[in-house]
């Protein structure tokens, strides 16, 4: 099966800075955030020859990391400003 890397490296980064923000984090909201951040990220599939440091090497890589977190934490106020716990 097929699998969108860039999905794991949204996940981790949330994974690290969601609780730092006072937000919803009902499943919901949870997964605005990462659709909001997809859809605006490149997708990352690996051949079926890449080797696991390959992959790693992904995830871990420091100039990645910085943009897609900023994504995440634009995604993060998106949601946020949209959330259905705000009261209106
Ligand atoms: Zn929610």
């Amino acid at each position: 099966m097929i699998k969108n890397h860039m999905e794991n490296l949204v996940d981790s980064i949330l994974c690290e800075v969601i609780n730092s923000y006072d937000i919803c984090k009902c499943n919901d909201c949870l997964n605005d955030i990462k659709s909001i951040s997809l859809n605006n990220l490149p997708s990352m599939y690996f051949l079926s020859n890449a080797s696991q440091a390959e992959k790693t090497a992904f995830l871990l890589d420091r100039q990645r990391r910085i943009s897609v977190l900023a994504k995440v934490v634009e995604s993060i106020e998106l949601v946020r400003k949209n959330s259905h716990n705000n009261v209106r």
